[in-house]
């Protein structure tokens, strides 16, 4: 086992919901604590999903002819700017190993999505983190620590855990200041949930700077996560090198059915993002008439610091009223959580226990 191998950690998601069920006596949990679409998945993309499975004898399209043809369309695109991957979180570490020679660097936020630097340390890959300001990326700083070695940035916009977002002039400042030579990865998985005026188009940026890649996926909005699957939009040249290091047949064949379908799902887009628009001001004052922080978010879930309340404690005492949240220990928040917005009875069972605990 290489030395780099031995020095992981393993990546901890949340609890599933039979496991809290089983192990705290509740039931009617409320599973607010990875980001996914309270809503459901599109119930198109659950059809045409199921219709594929008559075919699982059959190894899927390894290119993905359909769903990169479908994409293009909807954004504008080639085939050939496309890559798709088993969840975004795929693409992210293929960029790594494509990309990233030995002695090389990918560089961050520190604060921000994990996986960056998770998906470096797994190849042996340094991962460099600049310091983030207020909980937000502040792209001066890392533009600063761009070095000679430096040869992939991931920048998550807007940002999970903290859920705040830079606009397209600090973007664009940032991408003057980049070689031409060193990939900037986007990763917007939260996308469709922004309503910021001055949030970047990354698409339309990409004509001025062909170094700018942007990742997404089908977890978030169109409630796929469970079927993994995700898509970088990028130069040919650089997915044509994706398509080398990528292993064969890395989308199964329902979740690109189901990706097709749940882009021509219009009203389960519409209705997930007004779920999120009378949610997101809904719970975040609701948490702030409790004496939490709350920081602005333009993503599905809200970051929130409970002064005073260490967050294992918290988290295990809403796991108790059927609660499942994000403690941020890990993120340098001892008393922060994560909430993902559920729907209307969901967030105000959250808010209903918090006041409990919170009053105890
Ligand atoms: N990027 C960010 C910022 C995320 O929060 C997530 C989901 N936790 C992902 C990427 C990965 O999504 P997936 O692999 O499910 O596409």
């Amino acid at each position: 086992v290489p030395p780099y191998v031995a020095a992981l950690q393993p990546y901890v998601p949340g609890k599933p919901i039979e496991e809290v069920e089983r192990e705290y006596g509740v039931s009617n949990v409320a599973k607010l604590a990875s980001n996914e679409n309270a809503l459901g998945p599109s119930p198109r993309a659950v059809a045409a999903a199921r219709e594929a499975c008559a075919k699982v004898h059959l190894y899927p399209d390894g290119s993905a002819f359909a769903l990169r043809g479908a994409l293009a369309r909807k954004l504008g695109v080639t085939p050939e700017e496309l890559a798709v991957g088993n969840g975004s979180n795929e693409l992210l570490e293929l960029v790594v190993r494509t990309f990233v020679a030995e002695g090389e660097e990918t560089l961050t936020a520190e604060g921000s999505f994990v996986v960056y630097r998770l998906a470096s340390q797994a190849h042996g890959r340094r991962c460099v983190e600049a310091p983030m300001r207020e909980r937000r990326y502040d792209l001066r700083a890392l533009a600063e620590r761009l070095s000679r070695r430096t040869r992939v940035v991931f920048l998550a916009n807007p940002d999970n855990p903290n859920g705040t977002y830079f606009s397209e002039a600090e973007l664009r400042a940032f991408l003057e200041a980049v070689p031409r030579d060193v990939l900037v990865v986007l990763d917007e998985a939260y996308v469709e949930f922004v309503d910021a005026k001055d949030f970047p188009d990354a698409l339309a940026l990409r004509r001025r700077f062909p170094q700018l890649a942007v990742s997404r996926t089908f977890s978030k909005i169109y409630g796929l996560a469970g079927l993994r699957l995700g898509y970088l939009v990028a130069s040919p040249e650089v997915v044509a090198f994706l398509d080398r290091v990528r292993a064969p047949f890395n989308t199964s064949l329902p979740a690109q059915a189901a990706g097709v379908a749940a882009l021509e799902d219009e009203e389960h887009l519409a209705r997930s993002r007004a779920l999120v628009a009378s949610e997101r001001p809904f719970l975040s004052a609701g948490l702030r008439a409790l004496g939490a922080t709350v920081w602005p978010s333009q993503t599905n879930f809200v970051l929130a610091d409970f002064p005073g309340r260490p967050g294992g404690a918290l988290f295990e005492a809403l796991l108790r009223e059927g609660v499942v949240v994000r403690p941020m220990g890990g993120y340098g928040m001892p008393t922060g959580q994560r909430i993902t917005l559920g729907l209307r009875a969901e967030n105000e069972k959250l808010l209903g226990a918090l006041k409990k605990l919170l009053r105890a």
